[in-house]
């Protein structure tokens, strides 16, 4: 983490993350929760990389007034006590739970809701369906979900905090990829078929992303992390 103060330019840079790796060019991108991520070549230096970022300074601002816009729409647990569970804010200890039982039992939900959300939708799949070789639920940082050219599905237990009509939108993303291990127009054609609001249930998840990074783990080198990292090979990205 470089820290926007510290820069040879004074204050006028955000802070921001930088990634090195073996690339010839560099970027830059703001994540939906207004964290600034430059990715570099190895080699390039400190002073080449900031003057990349003084000249899109501006455009760099205004990405993140939108992030941080559209985080501000979303429902905020406003004490500790609280917290989002399948798009709303509930009462931990009003349900019974503790803080600790809370997210035990919230991931048993996910998993619960998910099972029975995949057993809802796998006949309208058609026979590729049959190809789902079952579920992972695990923490990532960056994606809801993710399915295997061997017809795994991996789902974000955060998923489980978001609206319904959004979790069975990225289920249905993912159970559709079974079928087709891409994002062509008959795949699009597929997922609109099984679930016909599914753009609009990807325009309200689209927001919740903003805080998909939040009180997940976190990695020292703000690359992926592990649990990302497994799944991956042969893996279809998402969101
Ligand atoms: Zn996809």
């Amino acid at each position: 983490m470089i820290e926007g103060a510290d820069n040879l330019f004074g204050t006028q840079l955000p802070t921001y993350t930088l990634v090195r790796g073996r690339r010839r060019t560099l970027s830059v991108e703001v994540r939906p929760h207004g964290d600034v991520i430059v990715r570099s070549p190895l080699r390039l230096s400190i002073p080449a990389i900031e003057v990349f970022l003084l000249e899109r300074a501006e455009w760099i601002r205004e990405r993140r007034r939108e992030a941080l816009a559209v985080r501000s729409e979303l429902p905020r647990p406003s004490s500790p006590e609280e917290a989002l569970h399948r798009g709303a804010i509930v009462n931990i200890r009003s349900m019974g739970h503790t803080y600790t039982s809370f997210p035990r039992w919230q991931r048993r939900e996910a998993i619960r809701v998910f099972s029975d959300v995949i057993t809802q939708v796998l006949p309208a799949i058609g026979v590729p369906g049959l190809r789902f070789r079952g579920l992972a639920v695990r923490s990532m940082r960056r994606r809801w979900g993710s399915c295997t050219n061997t017809g795994k599905i991996t789902l974000n237990e955060r998923l489980i905090i978001v609206p319904d009509d959004c979790i069975r939108a990225v289920i249905v993303h993912e159970l559709c990829h079974l079928v087709h291990l891409n994002h062509s127009p008959a795949f699009r054609q597929l997922t609109r078929d099984v679930f016909p609001e599914i753009d609009e249930a990807d325009a309200v998840l689209d927001k919740w992303s903003a805080i998909l990074t939040e009180s997940a783990p976190k990695t020292t080198s703000g690359a992926i992390g592990p649990a990302e990292r497994r799944i991956l090979p042969g893996a279809f990205d998402t969101w």
